[in-house]
């Protein structure tokens, strides 16, 4: 291929395509950015670009704050006309929102190739939003970058041998960000010092809809994190969506919350804790990356390795099986020189793949 458009729009795509436009500037493939403005936040979008080094977009649709169905409709459309006007070889999508199977929808009824990276990834919850948007774009995908074998095991058992489609396992580009900024978050970030932590502080992130759209559910974890903020500090880093939510139900969390913060931050933050406590996909991998363990406050995850190797524990939305979790990951000794993501390379692979494709 030598033209392709990704389409990014939420946070967790900003860090991806952080690895993945790097290693595709070093191809002979021209990229466009398109970014829907799904998320548009300065702290959620604009910093990660200007930090990050991430290309300017070449198109901003600044479509957002609306219901599921009306912001993947109107993706669909102005993606459709960019798609007419540039006439790429392929589209590429990351992962599993709105912003992914808008892209990928529309580049499909255009008979474009579409590339999907992070693909496979399963949670076996059909009610997650994010579940549906992953099984659909894999379904309509020729080219299928899987970060894990469960990943490749999850398509093999779907009959992905029989679609045609390539399947690759390339490994984790978040890793790839990880490493690369790691490398230069403590000459960036002031966070530690601004926010007077000392070692052993537990870092919590909190965005997932199953959680935040169930007041018990939030109470519980809210709960939760108070009663683990007794013991050791937890900072968090909230997401606008649940500091919207705990406003309204009227729940004041007791430990430290903070607006969402830049990647250079985040990654001090993960260095510097003792504990990551999170619903975040990517947030559960980044704490195996920095070799903290980790609480997970959901029933499943699509990073079942993690599970296995006993680095995540899946505690739900449950007060009790939070503390307790807590409690054991004091004394826990992870042996965490296993690689699951691959050596680095993984968005070098997705870019040499590309261009051959
Ligand atoms: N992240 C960040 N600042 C924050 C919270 C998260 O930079 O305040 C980063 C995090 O390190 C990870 C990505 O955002 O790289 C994950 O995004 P999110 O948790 O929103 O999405 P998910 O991975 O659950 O899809």
């Amino acid at each position: 291929m030598r033209k392709i458009i990704t389409i990014v729009g939420a946070r967790p795509q900003f860090v991806k395509a952080a690895a993945v436009s790097r290693a595709i500037a070093k191809t002979s493939i021209k990229e466009v950015l398109v970014h829907t403005g799904q998320h548009f936040d300065k702290n959620m979008s604009d910093v990660f670009f200007e930090e990050m080094e991430i290309p300017v977009p070449n198109y901003n649709l600044d479509i957002h704050s609306l219901s599921h169905g009306a912001m993947t409709g109107r993706m669909i459309e102005k993606i459709e006309e960019i798609l007419l006007v540039e006439k790429p070889d392929g589209l590429m999508v990351y992962g599993d929102t709105n912003s992914t199977l808008a892209g990928a929808i529309a580049a499909s009824k255009l008979h474009i190739p579409i590339i999907h990276v992070e693909a496979g990834l399963r949670s076996f919850n059909m009610m997650m939003p994010e579940e549906v948007n992953r099984i659909l774009t894999d379904r309509i995908s020729s080219l299928l970058f899987c970060p894990t074998d469960a990943a490749i095991s999850n398509l093999k058992r779907e009959g992905f041998d029989g679609y045609g489609a390539k399947v690759v396992k390339n490994g984790d580009v978040m890793q790839d960000a990880a490493l690369f900024y790691a490398a230069r978050s403590a000459a960036k970030s002031r966070i530690i010092s601004d926010l007077g932590l000392e070692s052993g502080f537990v870092l919590a992130t909190l965005h997932r809809q199953e959680n935040t759209d169930d007041p018990q559910k939030l109470r519980s974890i809210i709960n939760g994190l108070n009663a683990v903020n007794r013991e050791a500090r937890v900072v968090v880093p909230l997401h606008p969506r649940t500091r919207s939510i705990l406003a309204k139900q009227g729940i004041n969390p007791e430990f430290d919350v903070v607006d969402p913060v830049g990647y250079f931050d985040m990654v001090e933050l993960l260095k510097h804790c003792s504990l990551v406590v999170t619903d975040s996909g990517g947030v559960q991998k980044e704490a195996f990356f920095f070799r903290k363990p980790c609480i997970t406050v959901r029933e499943q995850t699509e990073w079942v390795e993690l599970v296995d190797g006993g680095f995540n524990t899946l505690v739900g939305a449950d007060t009790n099986l939070l503390i307790s979790a807590f409690n054991q990951a004091k004394n826990k000794k992870c042996n965490f020189d296993v690689n699951l993501y691959g050596n680095g390379v993984a968005s070098q692979i997705v870019a040499q793949e590309i261009e051959a494709f």
